[in-house]
C-alpha cells in the first residue's frame, strides 16, 4: 500500500562503501576541526552548515527580503499621510 512506512533495510557492503565515499562537509567546526559529515546533495556543506559553493536558498529566494516597507523613512511617510488623512475628516466633520 502507498504511503505506508517501510522499516529500514541494513546497508549492503557496497552500499556502506558508497556512503563512506560520499563527499563531505568540510566546514570548521568549533573544535578547529574538519566537520565529517556528509554534504547535501549538490552542495558542499552539510545539513547543519553553510558558507559553502552552492549552498542556501534557491536563486531568487526572498525569505530574507529586506523590502524597506517598515524602515524610519517609509514609516514616517505613512504617518505624515495619515494624519493628513485624519485632518482632512476633521475638517469634513465640522464642515457637514
Ligand atoms: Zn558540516
Amino acid at each position: 500500500m502507498s504511503g505506508e512506512r517501510q522499516a529500514r533495510r541494513a546497508p549492503g557492503p557496497a552500499e556502506i562503501a558508497a556512503l563512506l565515499g560520499s563527499p563531505r562537509c568540510g566546514a570548521r567546526t568549533r573544535t578547529g576541526a574538519a566537520c565529517r559529515a556528509p554534504a547535501v546533495r549538490d552542495k558542499r556543506r552539510c545539513r547543519k552548515h553553510g558558507g559553502g559553493k552552492g549552498s542556501g536558498g534557491q536563486r531568487g529566494n526572498a525569505n530574507a527580503l529586506q523590502h524597506g516597507a517598515y524602515s524610519a523613512d517609509m514609516r514616517a511617510q505613512r504617518r505624515a499621510v495619515m494624519d493628513y488623512v485624519r485632518a482632512c475628516n476633521r475638517a469634513m466633520k465640522d464642515w457637514g
